[in-house]
């Protein structure tokens, strides 16, 4: 093992080990949020005595509670009904679970429809029914619910928490059924962690890649196109086409062959590939104007089209491995639900690639492209990723398409090549693509946020499909082996993770503008064009501030608008062929000589440097 192939092992290790230490840290949270869910549900009671309670879990990061309520609760409320939990939390009542027969189940909740449905779902699955008791009858707050559990043992152990927001939710999460209102809450066994919850949630609002977009002109969405399908504004242009462009020059440099492929297909293509009948919900169906025509579909990836490619002509192993990318365009329709700005939206291009090898090639392939992922990774300063290796859940087998001897292999192989390449990672028996295992790139935000934005896959399965072979040394035919990878995501995401990791503050290389000229006076404004001609003979995207605002004005918008370098032109300046330059870090270097500006910047911009000075 190389030395710097030893460090990023260590990363790795701790990226992975802080991982499952968070994850832990959450799990021993659940039996005290759901008993803080238990006492927003009692407050609520108390306060709203005709509240039907519906359900209540605890969840990642807190918990919350369903109900059925006449009364629309707002923000408003909070105040008083957190003065109430705080009530019952002072009680320090216990909190005691016992079994009940579904008859004395459905006895003590016949006044709520709700939870009769639910104690019918548990007679359906044969489970027990277990009830929950807040302190003991006759208490003022004492508080019973349908309930499995886990709690902490009394109230009391509530050191701090949280109501946060109210939205509505409809019952079982169908439209079909009534719209119930929806409390999020949260709770730690401290103030101190919680105000850092809290604060964490502040800085998650402010770097919210959907308020960025909006500010920043990066993208946006108009009701007469559709949920889901983004419009790339000029500025958010840029940024695609910078990412893109250094994705296809590093590509090139990595021994790939562009191919370009048609964004529809007819069904047949679909059918041998298996997303037909598998994601056809997904899929986007073209209507073709007359009759007796054939169905065409949008794709939702663009393998299939890349099998073809191979498939154009006899191959020999001599090509091996044959790289084919794409910036593909694929369209899934996904849940209304789950939409989330660009991060998810229903139309997306992929820094898509797949890579045909022997056998033989396949783990030196993969770690090829696991050091592509690095050097894409360290270029951007991105620290906190590692690997998740996704298989097969065992419960769920006929899920997955191949057979048990396939699945053992890709498997075998995936291990192999990160054990060569001497890759900590993480097994989870959930998760893989339908043909095979899947290798996740999980990459933190700098306010922690988790993405997965992509993966890896060894692939034994398509090329049987689609009959993808290679006529070997000896003359035989034998079957390749696919890699699907797309380091880089696609654009959408990848540029929606960038806006939260650097809270819109984007390293030069991919700033919208990168320089604002900032004439003092009305007579600066000739020296301000001679300086933007500089600047644009060296390829820096550079605006001028021409309006007769004040100089701070101005300042503060370019900071507004996240511009790296704001150049200040005034007497001196014009005079002797200087700038005043002050960076959105808000350190400045005052009468620089221009050249030597320029040329900084365009150094920054050509390297794709992360700091500006
Ligand atoms: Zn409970
Ligand atoms: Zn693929």
């Amino acid at each position: 093992m190389s030395k710097e192939q030893a460090q990023i092992n260590i990363e790795n290790k701790k990226n992975i080990s802080s991982h499952q230490t968070e994850l832990k840290k959450k799990e021993e949270l659940i039996p005290l949020r759901h008993t803080a869910e238990h006492v927003l549900h009692r407050a609520i009671q108390e306060l709203y005595p005709q509240t039907l309670k519906v359900m209540g879990p605890a969840i990642e990061d807190g918990f919350y509670m369903d109900f059925d309520l006449d009364y629309k609760i707002t923000p408003e409320d909070f105040p008083k009904i957190e003065a109430k939990m705080q009530e019952i939390i002072d009680a320090d009542l216990p909190v005691e679970g016992r079994e009940v027969s579904y008859e004395e189940a459905q006895r003590i909740f016949k006044d709520n429809p709700y939870k009769l449905d639910t104690i019918n779902e548990i007679v359906e699955r044969g489970e027990k029914a277990t009830v929950y008791t807040l302190g003991n009858e006759g208490d003022p707050h004492y508080d019973l619910d349908l309930c499995a559990g886990p709690h902490v043992s009394s109230t009391g152990k509530i050191k701090a928490f949280k109501l946060l927001s109210v939205a509505g939710a409809y019952y079982k999460g169908s439209e079909k059924n009534k719209m119930l209102q929806r409390i999020y809450g949260t709770a730690f066994p401290s103030r101190e962690e919680l105000d850092k919850h809290l604060e964490k949630l502040e800085e998650a609002k402010k770097r919210d890649h959907r308020k960025l977009g909006k500010d920043l002109e990066i993208f946006s969405f108009a009701e007469e196109i559709g949920p889901g399908l983004p419009l790339w504004l000029p500025k958010g242009t840029i940024i695609k086409d910078e990412l893109e462009k250094w994705g296809k020059e590093t590509e090139e440099k990595w021994g790939y062959q562009r191919v370009s492929t048609p964004f529809l297909s007819k069904r047949k293509l679909f059918e041998i590939s298996k997303h037909i009948p598998y994601f056809e919900d997904e899929m986007y169906h073209v209507q073709v104007p007359g009759e007796n025509e054939e169905e065409y579909f949008i794709k939702p990836m663009n393998c299939p089209f890349h099998h073809m490619i191979f498939k154009n002509k006899t191959r020999s192993y001599r090509e091996l491995p044959l790289r084919l990318a794409e910036y593909g365009t694929v369209a899934r329709y996904e849940n209304a639900g789950a939409l989330n700005g660009i991060l998810r939206p229903r139309l997306f291009v992929q820094n898509d690639a797949h890579v045909y090898c022997t056998e033989e090639q396949a783990v030196e392939v993969f770690v090829e492209i696991i050091n592509l992922h690095r050097y894409y990774y360290d270029t951007l300063g991105l620290k906190g990723y590692y690997i998740v290796l996704a298989l097969r859940d065992p419960e769920k087998k006929d899920k997955y398409h191949g057979n048990e001897e396939m699945w053992k292999k890709s498997e075998m192989l995936s291990k192999g090549a990160m054990d060569r390449a001497g890759i900590e990672y993480e097994v989870v028996n959930e998760g893989a693509a339908h043909y095979g295992p899947k290798m996740d790139f999980k990459i933190k935000s700098a306010i922690g946020n988790e993405y997965g934005i992509s993966t890896n896959q060894i692939d034994l399965f398509m090329p049987q499909q689609f009959d993808l072979k290679y006529i070997d040394k000896n003359g035989n035919e034998k079957y390749v082996i696919v890699q699907h990878r797309a380091p880089l995501g696609s654009s959408e995401r990848f540029v929606g993770f960038l806006l939260e990791h650097f809270a819109g503050a984007l390293p030069v290389w991919l700033s919208p503008v990168q320089a604002e000229i900032i004439p003092i006076g009305e007579k600066h404004l000739e020296y301000a064009k001679k300086v933007v001609e500089q600047l644009k003979d060296s390829n820096i995207r550079v605006e001028v501030d021409s309006r007769s605002e004040t100089m701070q004005a101005k300042i503060r918008d370019a900071q507004n608008q996240k511009i790296p370098y704001m150049l200040i032109v005034g007497d001196r300046e014009a005079e002797k062929g200087l700038v005043s330059v002050r960076l959105r870090t808000g350190e400045t270097h005052n009468g620089i000589v221009l050249n030597e500006v320029v040329d900084k910047i365009a150094n920054k911009y050509l390297t794709k440097a992360l700091d500006l000075w």
